[in-house]
């Protein structure tokens, strides 16, 4: 366990804007975080789990307790001809995950390659890329449950998966602490391609298998994320927005090329990134805080930024592509202000 106080958080989120946590603590076991949560009662304070800080911004000090799991382990569960159900800790990097379930012949995470991270925030953002999400092979989730200090097993059915969105993000976020995700991965893989231009880079590397799909995703990712190790940034950080039939056929009236997927209620769901190029916000700059030039979802830190900085130009970004298509964007990242 380790309990920290007065810390610095500038190299330890994505985005490396200034802040600071009152408390940074970690632990490795389950039993670690009983004890942190019985000894944090007398505290009063507000707990956030976090995992790698990849999809946070802090508009100030967060004063409260950065809850950390270092849970690495993992194992297979079940095993039959087809599948396996494999259990991971929370605190496995996404990343090293996704390679050594690439590296085992397992299918079914290779298009979420890249994403940084780390396995415990994966059912929490239900993340996704190319055409897959977290959903598609999570079967169960194993929190902590903050009121009983227990553990227990959640069923996929019940964690209301959606777009970037999952329970753990609304009614269950004040209550559970993910210390393990359940994956099924399959021994005889099937492959999605059909998302831009991943078939063609496949095709490329030579034969449709795991380890090239994962090579393509990185190689695709590379060329169009910044690091934010380089320049500071959480990814997407607006959600692309889902709108009712009738209105995307008013706007594709003006806008023909206008990318879109149809979804399965019925609504359309249009590209954020298109709205904020077409309102000429790709590649802005004001002070620090811009709009990366390769992927106008994404905004970033080009040194000094300050959390209140990129939430700004969020809020113009955002007035402004309401005011030219009347359509309302939400942010994808979490938002400590
Ligand atoms: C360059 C870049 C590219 C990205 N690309 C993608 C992408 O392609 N697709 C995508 O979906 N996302 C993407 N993201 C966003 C980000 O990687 C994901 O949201 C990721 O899941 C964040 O993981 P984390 O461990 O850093 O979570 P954090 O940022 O630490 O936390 C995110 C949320 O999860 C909660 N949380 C974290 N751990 C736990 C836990 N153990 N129990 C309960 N709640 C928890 C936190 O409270 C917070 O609400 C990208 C980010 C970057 C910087």
């Amino acid at each position: 366990m380790l309990i920290q106080k007065d810390i610095d958080l500038q190299d330890k989120h994505s985005f490396h804007c200034p802040a600071k946590t009152e408390y940074w603590v970690e632990y490795a076991h389950v039993d670690e975080l009983r004890q942190i949560l019985v000894e944090a009662n007398d505290f009063a304070l507000p707990i956030m789990p976090v995992g790698g800080c990849c999809n946070l911004l802090f508009c100030k000090d967060y004063e409260g307790i950065l809850l950390h799991s270092c849970i690495k382990d993992w194992k297979i569960l079940e095993e039959d001809e087809d599948s396996l159900l494999l259990q991971a800790g929370a605190g496995i990097n996404w990343d090293e995950w996704v390679a050594l379930t690439v590296e085992k012949g397992w299918g079914g995470l290779q298009n979420l390659s890249g994403i940084p991270g780390e396995v415990g925030a994966s059912p929490v953002q239900n993340i996704g890329a190319y055409g897959v999400e977290a959903k598609d092979c999570i079967e169960a989730v194993q929190v902590f449950d903050r009121e009983t200090l227990q553990l227990k097993t959640l069923k996929a059915e019940e964690c209301c998966f959606g777009y970037r969105m999952s329970r753990f993000k609304e009614d269950w976020k004040e209550l559970y602490i993910v210390c393990y995700v359940h994956f099924r991965l399959s021994k005889k893989p099937s492959f999605c391609l059909d998302y831009g231009k991943l078939k063609e880079e496949v095709e490329a590397l030579g034969e449709v298998s795991l380890s090239n799909v994962r090579q393509a995703v990185l190689s695709i990712r590379n060329s169009k994320l910044p690091d934010p190790d380089k320049l500071g940034n959480a990814g997407s950080f607006f959600k692309n927005p889902c709108i009712p039939q009738a209105d995307f056929a008013a706007l594709q009236a003006d806008y023909p090329d206008m990318p879109s997927w149809p979804q399965k209620d019925g609504s359309v769901k249009i590209s954020a990134a298109w709205l904020i190029d077409k309102a000429g916000w790709k590649g802005y700059r004001e002070g620090d805080a811009g709009v990366c030039e390769t992927q106008a979802l994404v905004l970033v830190n080009h040194g000094n930024a300050h959390g209140e900085d990129i939430y700004r130009l969020y809020e113009k970004i955002a007035a402004d592509v309401e005011e030219k298509f009347h359509i309302k964007l939400y942010p994808e990242v979490v938002i400590l202000k």
